[in-house]
């Protein structure tokens, strides 16, 4: 009997692991509830009700295809091995077939899997599903990772163009007759999420949706926040629903020469799937960084403010500037934040209130629907200037200017900031009673943040 382990890959179509074991024999899937650990990663309210929604849709889909889903609750990935091992010798379980992750709890769980599993004789098939190039294949001339995103993008494109396969998995063949899996409920705190698709039909849906109405003026609109412009794929892609390689695939379909630059608004969305595919590639090659590190170590020189009040303020939306406390209250209250947004209160925390990204990173992972180690990570040292490829450490978002260009007649602040109603679009975006004094804090961000420049001119 072969086993198909799933993760964050919630889907039938594209699925290489499912592919091949169902290829190879009559295949069961396992899938383990892991509470603590996923506390401990601070998975939102919101992102776990969506899982618990795809999952559950999935089972269903697995159940047409006549494959039972068997659902083990254990604490943390610690105590995977050894309950997976059991499971497969009672089961007479001969291979095991899962799709790698790029976090390093995730990588280290499936080191740990692989050993116990080889002691037992147990076959251990691990495929990558989750990027469109293999982290680690797209190197400079060197066989260095490439430091700077446009050199990146560009070589990704290139591969793209000449030798990756970008024809999705197709679903797998029936293993028999249908089955009738048991509802999955997970035991942890959930936010209602069923604004937002949770089935691979509903993903796909969307994603043709953007690609009929809004993709052609992706550049021009992707930046305003009234604006219902971009995708809204992010938790699909988070969760596994469906894939990037989906995505681009999908999008080559409507665009066949979107790859040699042609239609400027699909190039751009492409490039941010190759922002996000950038990060993972990242994280894959510097686990470090997985594990809280600054990804340019000269960054833990910057000395932090850090002070609780602040902190508070900015969480709740309360730091007297209109776009930011907008911001924070979409994220609030409804458990996503336009990407705009993420930038300029990333930048505000770190820069105008000198408070560690960490702290930013993490409230952000514990309120997002789309919430992604990678891409939250990255994001948050793009915005500190701590990260690779970042912001310049003297790049400094003035959030008044940001909210005149962003939201000129104020319509997003309206929408999250009740108390601006009455207020005429010119007035709208300055500050009331603001936490701190952009002038001030642009200079003291500029003094702290100077350790970064100073250590380059040593040398160091
Ligand atoms: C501080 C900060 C934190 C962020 N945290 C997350 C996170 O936890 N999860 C997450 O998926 N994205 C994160 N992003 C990236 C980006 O903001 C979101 O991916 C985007 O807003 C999601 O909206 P969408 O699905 O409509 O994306 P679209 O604009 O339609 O883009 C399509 C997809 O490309 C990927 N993508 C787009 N922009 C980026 C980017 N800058 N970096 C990496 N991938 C990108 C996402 O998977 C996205 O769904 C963060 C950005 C910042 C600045």
């Amino acid at each position: 009997m072969e086993l198909v382990w799933f993760r964050k890959d919630l889907r039938i179509n594209d699925n290489p692991a499912l592919y091949q074991s169902c290829l190879n024999g009559p295949t069961t899937a396992i899938y383990f509830i892991t509470p603590e650990q996923w506390q401990q990663h601070d998975v939102a309210p919101i992102q776990i009700d969506l899982m618990q929604r795809a999952l559950n849709h999935l089972s269903v889909q697995l159940g047409k295809l006549g494959i039972a889903l068997q659902v083990i609750e254990v604490n943390s990935f610690v105590d995977i091995p050894a309950r997976l091992v059991a499971y497969c010798k009672q089961n007479n379980i001969g291979n095991v077939y899962a799709n790698s992750e790029v976090e390093v709890d995730e990588i280290t769980r499936d080191i740990q899997s692989q050993q116990v599993l080889s002691e037992a004789q147990i076959g251990f098939n691990l495929y990558q599903a989750d990027c469109l190039i293999n982290p680690g294949e797209v190197v400079t001339k060197q066989g260095d990772m490439y430091k700077v995103f446009t050199p990146f993008k560009n070589c990704c494109l290139k591969m793209l163009r000449q030798e990756v396969n970008l024809h999705p998995y197709p679903a797998p063949v029936i293993q028999g007759a249908p089955i009738e899996n048991p509802d999955i409920l997970l035991p942890l705190d959930k936010i209602n999420s069923s604004a937002w698709p949770a089935s691979e039909e509903e993903a796909y849906q969307s994603l043709q949706k953007f690609i009929n109405l809004h993709v052609e003026d992706y550049h021009e609109q992707r930046d305003f926040p009234a604006l219902s412009a971009t995708s809204k794929l992010g938790p699909c892609l988070a969760l596994g629903i469906i894939s990037a390689k989906q995505c681009v695939y999908y999008l080559l379909q409507a665009f066949p020469t979107l790859l040699d630059g042609n239609a400027t608004g699909p190039v751009v969305w492409l490039n941010e799937i190759l922002w996000r595919e950038f990060y993972r590639h990242i994280m894959v090659l510097n686990p470090h960084i997985g594990k809280g590190a600054n990804y340019n170590p000269k960054a833990k020189n910057i000395i932090w403010n850090n002070n609780d009040e602040d902190f508070v303020a900015w969480c709740a939306g309360k730091t007297g500037y209109p776009l930011v406390d907008a911001a924070m209250r979409q994220l609030n209250e409804t458990g996503w934040m336009h990407n705009r947004l993420r930038m300029v209160c990333a930048s505000f925390l770190t820069k105008h209130l000198l408070i560690d990204w960490r702290w930013g990173e993490k409230y952000f992972k514990q309120h997002l629907i789309d919430g992604d180690f990678a891409s939250n990570n990255g994001g948050w040292q793009w915005a500190a200037s701590t990260g690779c490829d970042a912001q310049p450490y003297f790049r400094i978002f003035n959030p008044t200017l940001q909210s005149k260009k962003f939201d000129p007649n104020g319509e997003f602040i309206r929408i999250y900031l009740q108390q601006r109603q009455g207020i005429n679009s010119k007035q709208l975006h300055e500050p009331i009673k603001p936490i701190v004094e952009h002038k001030f804090a642009r200079q003291r961000a500029l003094l702290s943040f100077s350790v970064l420049k100073a250590q380059e001119h040593q040398g160091g």
